[in-house]
């Protein structure tokens, strides 16, 4: 039996397939390709049975065409060095689509963080990033890692307590992790910022008139009917904007069902009808789909498979109805389904810049933690006071006054979260024309995955032609 392909060489031939569409020498693409620096690292953990366990673990730096590297930790006892590298190549491809100046890295931890207490789940992160510390794999200016998959806000705060204890005085320490609770430098806006992310991303898509017109679709989000599988946190946020804009959302799949109802879902009602039942099911109006996974089937205009990986195949791609696909969770689809899905027609906005919601705003996380102050605390007032004397100058010029709300809107000066949201918004959407853009200059070019591969190769490539090869 031949040796399946692995994670990382999958990543290397989507990574081919678009080359082919520049310009590069094949030395540029192949330090591209390259991972820079791989970390493995083994260190005892007393259990608190007073049983001693080796940890697995690493970091990776895929790419030092910029730094400091940024991507997340996960914890996860599926965790290899293949999956680290493949997963830390992806970052680099990302931060360059969505212009953060950072190279790409990933670390993982090979345990799943359910068979561990909170203390032992404490020690392993602790010990790990002095680990890193020890071996210069982190820092503000060196590498700042993330949450992922089995890791949030709390193993970040234990991070960064774990790097300052380890450089006293150190002004920027704050600035050494992202995805911190907003007590410890974390940023607003953070929680839901992969969800606002796609949300944006599409919004671009239905707003591009060619794309539209190919798809019979009307242009904008307004009455787009959206299925969305997962009501996890990329999930429930994708379709809270979606549903704020003007969509409907007329599916919802989670692992035990799926409900449907043609006139919308309420995702918040859903969410508390799921936590106060323990199901999706039965949920008011709406009509049970007891094979969840027959709700990636139904018609609809967007569906966001917002859940695993590896959700359409070659068995059920064929029976997709959906126009166009956003990928917000990682890899949902199989390389045999996007090829039966291109065939159809149907749009797969690529998962690689789709869910850049949360490194963009891990960006400005960093950028705050550099800067030592919140969003907005400069200009907020100032920005007030001088609407507010614009305003009253209108009204006395034309001897009519404005109702409460728009009073209200138009004073508003821009808190934090505010900030963020438009430069999430600025980002989405530039990353999204630059996409369209390439993919229209050339008709070979398959698909926007493709497109996204060629506008990272050529960004990356750019910097390291720019910096100069050294002998
Ligand atoms: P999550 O754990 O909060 O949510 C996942 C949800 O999917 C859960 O509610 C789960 O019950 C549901 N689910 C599991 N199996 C299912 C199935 N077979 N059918 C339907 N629903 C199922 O995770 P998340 O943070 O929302 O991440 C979701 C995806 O988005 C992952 O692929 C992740 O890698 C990707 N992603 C997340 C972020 C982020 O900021 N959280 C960023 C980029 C990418």
């Amino acid at each position: 039996m031949s040796n399946p392909i692995s994670f990382f060489e999958n990543v290397n031939k989507s990574f081919d397939k678009a080359a082919k569409f520049t310009q590069w020498p094949n030395g540029i693409l192949e330090q591209i390709k390259a991972a820079n620096s791989v970390l493995r690292i083994k260190f005892p953990l007393k259990r608190d049975d007073d049983s001693i366990e080796v940890i697995e673990a690493y970091r990776v730096q895929h790419s030092h065409h910029k730094t400091p590297c940024k991507g997340g930790i996960r914890f996860s006892d599926a965790v290899n060095q293949d999956e680290v590298m493949a997963l830390a190549a992806l970052m680099t491809y990302k931060c360059a689509i969505v212009n953060v100046p950072f190279g790409g890295g990933k670390g993982g931890i090979k345990i799943n963080p359910k068979n561990y207490s909170e203390f032992e789940l404490q020690k392993i992160t602790r010990r790990y990033t002095s680990e890193l510390v020890k071996k210069n794999f982190i820092g503000p200016g060196i590498d700042v890692p993330a949450p992922d998959y089995g890791t949030g806000a709390r193993e970040m705060a234990w991070i960064l307590d774990t790097y300052s204890s380890l450089h006293p005085g150190e002004v920027d320490a704050a600035g050494c992790v992202t995805g911190k609770p907003v007590s410890q430098g974390g940023v607003r806006g953070r929680t839901e910022a992969t969800g606002l992310g796609v949300f944006y991303g599409i919004r671009e898509v239905c707003n591009t008139h060619k794309v539209m017109d190919k798809l019979g679709l009307s242009l904008g989000i307004k009455d787009k009917r959206v299925i969305v599988q997962g009501m996890g946190n990329v999930g429930f946020h994708t379709a809270k904007f979606f549903r704020a804009y003007g969509a409907k959302v007329i599916a919802i799949a989670e692992y035990e069902g799926a409900i449907y109802n043609e006139n919308g879902l309420n995702e918040e009602e859903v969410f508390q009808h799921r936590k106060k039942t323990g199901s999706i099911l039965n949920f008011a109006g709406a009509q049970n789909i007891i094979k969840s996974s027959d709700a990636l089937e139904l018609d609809c205009d967007i569906l966001i498979p917002a859940a695993l990986e590896s959700v359409i195949t070659k068995e059920n791609a064929p029976n997709i109805k959906a126009k166009i696909i956003g990928e917000a969770a990682n890899g949902p689809l199989t390389v045999e389904a996007d090829e039966i899905l291109d065939k159809k027609g149907i749009v797969v906005v690529p998962d690689m810049y789709l869910n850049a919601g949360g490194v963009t705003v891990s960006y400005f996380e960093w950028l705050k933690n550099l800067s030592h102050v919140r969003y907005g605390r400069m200009e907020k007032r100032f920005t007030e006071n001088m609407n507010k004397q614009i305003l009253g100058q209108i009204e006395e010029l034309t001897g009519k006054k404005v109702n409460a709300t728009e009073r209200a809107f138009i004073e508003h000066g821009a808190d934090e979260v505010d900030l963020v949201y438009s430069g999430l918004e600025e980002t989405m959407i530039s990353a999204t024309r630059e996409i369209m853009e390439t993919w229209d200059s050339n008709p070979e070019i398959p698909n926007m995955r493709t497109a996204a591969f060629i506008v990272a190769i050529n960004k990356v490539g750019t910097a390291y032609d720019e910096l100069g090869i050294f002998p």
